[in-house]
């Protein structure tokens, strides 16, 4: 069967098709600028390297889901006859709350939970509604499964995820650590205990998703027991555009003397902060290239980035109890070596080694030396292939 792995952003929208007979990605593309004048397409099909490629404007969701079943049926540059092909379709979705602790096939029912969920993430439950909605709209009939960034973290016990705020908020509101990214998280556990050769209730790591947007986790037994992001992804560490972790009372003490209100400030602590506030842009390259000409404020960016991963896996260790593992993944966790080992040599006095000759980029397995207390591993993740696991396994069992 295949599977259409939908992940739709508030102007953005991306697609794999993934053939689950082999695991294999037949074709991927990206959607930009929806809504917004100039939307454009571009769709790689694996097989052959086709490639199609426009700018033509599409006003909402359903457009460009058209233009994606479109684009995956073209005769010629395509990557399959017909949409009979498509088994079903799985939506990343951010928010499943504490309604949903696994992936959920879309009914009437489900859908009003997660439409529920909205207020707790609407900058992007919304168009994550509005990718399900535009796929029933244009394949009627075809499964659709949700599968949320929240899920994988909801195993974390209650000492992990409450805010010493009055109890009534978590009660009445919900108000909680929910943690993000988990799609790759649970990604990422299942891979590591096939390189430490134990089994995986036998495990315990901590896994630094290390992207745009960056959180840790701290896993026992295969679980959860903490990660950094909380009630929305702004918490944890420094992240491209994100603040991560700051005393709330900054909030009111910036809008006091700026006239700023919360939806700007908050938009400033999402959009305007992390490496892009501290210095000139959000990228990794682009703070590492400025650091290396002696920019003052991309390397003071570069040492809060490396100083707060190292007091997060400080106290992760803690939470597992003593690691086996820490682990890099994402973006940066995936490709520069040089960010992992600064990281690493702040964690020396706990005897953690990182062995320069096996510490390659996009190579995935250890990369410490024999003799280090805790492996240090890189793993390579991927955030569609679980959307298509737990759809293929919801959809065979209707
Ligand atoms: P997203 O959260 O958008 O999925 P990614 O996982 O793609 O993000 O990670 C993006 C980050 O990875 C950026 O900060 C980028 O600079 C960084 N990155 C990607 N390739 C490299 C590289 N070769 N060296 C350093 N950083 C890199």
């Amino acid at each position: 069967m295949k599977i259409l792995v939908i992940n739709a952003g508030s102007s953005s929208l991306k697609f794999q098709l993934i053939d689950m007979d082999d695991e294999s990605v037949k074709a991927k593309g990206l959607v930009e600028r929806i809504g917004i004048e100039g939307t454009h397409f571009k769709q790689t099909v694996t097989e052959g390297n086709k490639v199609i490629e426009f700018t033509r404007n599409m006003a909402d969701h359903t457009e460009a889901i058209s233009a994606v079943l479109a684009a995956l049926t073209d005769k010629e540059n395509g990557a399959i006859a017909s949409l009979d092909e498509i088994g079903a379709c799985g939506h990343r979705v951010l928010h499943g709350g504490e309604t949903f602790k696994a992936s959920a096939l879309v009914t009437d029912e489900s859908m009003k939970e997660i439409e529920a969920l909205v207020p707790l993430g609407p900058l992007h439950q919304r168009p994550n509604i509005a990718g399900i909605r535009a796929c029933q709209e244009v394949m009627p009939g075809k499964p659709n499964v949700a599968v949320f960034d929240t899920a994988f973290h909801q195993t974390m016990p209650p000492k992990a995820y409450l805010y010493g705020v009055p109890y009534e908020y978590y009660t009445n509101l919900k108000v909680r650590r929910y943690g993000f990214h988990g799609t790759s998280h649970r990604f990422i556990a299942g891979e590591v205990p096939k390189y430490l050769g134990k089994k995986p209730e036998d495990c315990k790591f901590i896994i630094c998703h290390l992207g745009n947007g960056s959180s840790l986790s701290a896993i026992v037994g295969g679980k959860v027991v903490d990660t950094s992001m909380g009630l929305t992804p702004l918490e944890g560490i420094l992240m491209g555009t994100r603040s991560g972790d700051v005393d709330p009372a900054v909030l009111e003490y910036i809008m006091d003397n700026t006239g700023m209100d919360i939806h700007e400030m908050l938009n400033t602590l999402n959009k305007k902060s992390g490496f892009a506030g501290l210095s000139c842009s959000s990228d990794m390259r682009d703070v590492k290239a400025a650091a290396a000409k002696g920019d003052a404020q991309a390397k003071a960016a570069l040492e809060v980035w490396t100083y707060r991963l190292q007091k997060y896996i400080g106290a992760y260790n803690v939470a597992v109890g003593g690691a086996d593992a820490i682990v890099f993944t994402a973006g940066i966790g995936e490709n520069d070596v040089d960010a992992c080992a600064d990281v690493i040599s702040g964690l020396g006095f706990m005897g953690v080694k990182i062995d320069p000759a096996k510490n390659k980029r996009g190579v995935a397995g250890i990369i410490s030396t024999d003799d280090s207390t805790i492996k240090v591993l890189r793993i390579p993740t991927n955030e569609e292939l679980p959307i298509a696991r737990d759809t293929l396994e919801i959809v065979s069992k209707l």
